[in-house]
């Protein structure tokens, strides 16, 4: 599943081939994926010029005068800009035209993906109670603090609670908190104030390290049979469970919080 990371650089890499574009038409060839595909996106988008590409957690906004293209890529969704006459294939579910000739191609084989719409000054529905960005000023041990307070959950669950922070799912919450030295299964609401600090900079720093490993070349997005690069640096933790911990030799735990899994290494973590 795309995480935060892989959102960011999906972001940057299309940027570049939408800013200022025209949108000639839509192409749908379905009328849903998770949600109905909104209408706008084939009543309001052609005409419009892109202004700008943002991302808010996970969701990409495609910006023009007219509001806002809400584009989120689910479990395996894909963004690429291709010649307009690529013959579509299976899965290619959505083609934004623009005036280069080439179009903007949504392919999501499990279609968990949405395209929604935002309107001018207006902030949708699922952006509404979304917590800062993990690499802004605004997040920081002394949020993750006033947040946890009195909370029971586990600590992993609660980095993981969008309102909390947005876009840290379970592969970075799991490797934040290795980074971190706190075991994902202790009450968010008993994790110290030195703790919660380092949490949050080794949370900035696992994803700016991502984002840049994940820095794909623009041809990646561009080329029809490419798929964004993923984040490849080697993980300590996640997935590794019964694995020896790289950094202390011992054995790592699984276990389920929140009903996902999770590794972590009961000597490095407590
Ligand atoms: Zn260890």
């Amino acid at each position: 599943m795309p995480e935060l990371p892989e959102v960011e650089t999906t972001r940057r890499g299309l940027a570049p081939h939408l800013v200022g574009r025209r949108v000639e038409g839509v192409v749908l060839r379905r009328p849903d994926l998770r949600w109905p595909i909104a209408a706008e996106i084939a009543q309001r988008l052609p005409g419009q010029r892109i202004e700008a590409v943002r991302r808010r957690a996970k969701y990409l906004l495609i910006d023009t005068a007219a509001g806002s293209a809400l584009v989120h890529l689910g479990m395996s969704g894909a963004l690429r800009v291709i010649p307009a006459a690529t013959p579509a294939r299976a899965h290619d579910h959505a083609d934004v035209l623009l005036d280069d000739g080439r179009a903007l191609r949504f392919t999501d084989p499990r279609r968990f993906g949405c395209l929604l719409w935002q309107a001018p000054g207006e902030t949708h529905p699922l952006l509404a109670d979304l917590g800062p960005e993990p690499l802004s000023a605004a997040f920081g041990g002394e949020h993750l603090v006033a947040r946890a307070r009195g909370r029971g959950a586990a600590v992993k669950s609660f980095l993981m609670d969008q309102a909390v922070v947005v876009g840290v799912g379970n592969i970075y919450a799991a490797e934040a908190l290795f980074a971190a030295g706190i075991d994902p299964r202790i009450a968010a609401g008993r994790v110290s104030r030195t703790r919660y600090s380092r949490l949050a900079d080794e949370l900035k720093r696992i994803l700016r390290r991502a984002i840049r490993r994940g820095g794909t070349t623009l041809r990646d997005f561009t080329d029809p049979d490419g798929a964004p690069g993923r984040f490849e640096q080697e993980l300590l933790v996640y997935g590794r469970e019964g694995e020896r911990c790289r950094r202390c030799g011992g054995l790592l735990r699984g276990a389920r919080i929140g009903g996902r899994a999770s590794a972590f290494c009961p000597r490095c973590q407590r």
